[in-house]
């Protein structure tokens, strides 16, 4: 069984971070979504809402499974057995910000292998951010976003 492992902060998820994950169900059994609850980051909306609003998006498609953690990613993919993390690249700005990332995390744990995936032309153009700038502006983002979302955002 080859699993992978994608971590974010998915604040909300969007239709580009699902993209990427189905994507890489082409080559892994499974794809383990992993909800970051990391301080740093000031998230819009708490970590059990992000985890609620991602397991609701992928509910029925098979392989793909949520997991939230306040500990380290690494430790995450090690407990479960696998040394693939998966992430998604949009553009330049993603580029350089995964080799940050990359490098960091190999001195945590040097046999891990990054799974990069590239954004289709759809989506490259999709963030969390802008989401949610648009949402607040009242703007349709049916679809740009999984219905789990759209009705998260009606609520508030
Ligand atoms: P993080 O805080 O870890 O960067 P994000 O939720 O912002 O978490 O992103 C998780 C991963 O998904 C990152 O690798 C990011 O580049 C990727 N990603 C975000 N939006 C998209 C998109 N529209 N298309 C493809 N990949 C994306």
């Amino acid at each position: 069984m080859r699993a992978v492992v994608y971590p974010g902060s998915f604040d909300p998820i969007t239709n580009g971070h699902l993209e990427i994950a189905k994507e890489a169900l082409k080559s892994f059994d499974k794809v383990v979504m992993l909800v970051a609850d990391n301080d740093a980051k000031k998230a819009r909306f708490t970590t059990e809402e992000r985890f609620e609003m991602v397991k609701e998006a992928v509910e029925g498609i098979k392989g793909i499974e949520v997991y939230m953690t306040h500990g380290l990613t690494v430790e995450f993919a090690r407990k479960i057995g696998t040394h693939y993390l998966l992430r998604g690249i949009r553009d330049d700005a993603d580029m350089s910000y995964e080799n940050k990332y990359a490098e960091l995390t190999h001195q945590l744990d040097n046999s891990i292998e990054f799974i990069y995936i590239k954004a289709s032309e759809q989506f490259k153009g999709i963030s969390s951010t802008k989401i949610d700038e648009m949402a607040k502006e009242g703007k349709d983002i049916s679809k740009l976003v999984p219905e789990s979302v759209k009705k998260r955002y009606e609520k508030r």
